[in-house]
């Protein structure tokens, strides 16, 4: 597939840029919270992390709005907390800052759009800022991925099409928003999902791994 029309990249970041979160952990950990709290399993079975608190919170809501808010704040901080605690052990994956760096000397714009926290990606990356043209996490947004508006919003400030816009990442939900929003897709090995899986999600090509961006994009 010939790439040389692209003028934007749209990065996911865990599992893209840098190793993955362990979400299932993660997952975990936040559903053990909710029943703690007395929500039945029901409530939150096949829900994102986030999405998990959030129909937690309002099925506490129901009954006892102080007990619904202290929940969401405590899950929140617990997530936060998890996500920073992960970012101070990881590093971007090795020639991310090369491939960034072409990227920008072709003119290419960039942005990474992530359900993590800022200050995680930042714990991570501490100079993203000279690498990538825009950062939008979680708390940088009102409503993010699988919300198409994330990446709506990216594009909108890399000032790019999505017909001349690339998204990657290694999850599903990435090639899916892409794909919804008429971008190339571009999966990547290094996190959550296998090839098949990136390709029955719309990938329109996979790589091993995101430094195998560069070849595809600027060429020798
Ligand atoms: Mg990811």
């Amino acid at each position: 597939m010939n790439l040389s029309h692209i003028r934007g990249v749209v990065f996911d970041f865990d599992g893209t840029l840098a190793p993955n979160l362990d979400l299932p952990e993660m997952r975990r950990q936040v559903i053990e919270l909710s029943a703690r709290a007395g929500v039945p399993g029901d409530v939150v079975e096949d829900l994102f992390i986030i999405e998990i608190i959030e129909a937690a919170t309002a099925w506490l809501a129901r009954c006892n709005t102080s007990q619904a808010t202290a929940f969401h704040q405590q899950a929140h901080d617990h997530i936060s907390n998890f996500e920073l605690e992960a970012a101070s052990r990881v590093e971007p994956f090795p020639e991310v800052r090369q491939l960034l760096s072409q990227l920008r000397d072709r003119h290419i714009r960039t942005a990474v759009v992530t359900r993590n926290c800022e200050q995680a990606v930042r714990n991570t990356f501490p100079d993203i800022d000279g690498y990538l043209d825009l950062v939008l996490a979680r708390d940088n947004v009102e409503h993010y991925k699988p919300d198409p508006r994330h990446l709506i919003q990216a594009l909108a400030g890399l000032g790019t099409d999505p017909a001349t816009s690339l998204m990657i990442g290694d999850g599903r939900m990435d090639m899916q928003l892409g794909q919804q929003l008429g971008l190339t897709c571009v999966g990547v090995l290094t996190g959550s999902h296998q090839e098949d899986v990136l390709i029955a999600a719309g990938a329109d090509i996979v790589l091993e791994h995101v430094r195998d961006l560069g070849r595809r994009l600027v060429p020798c």
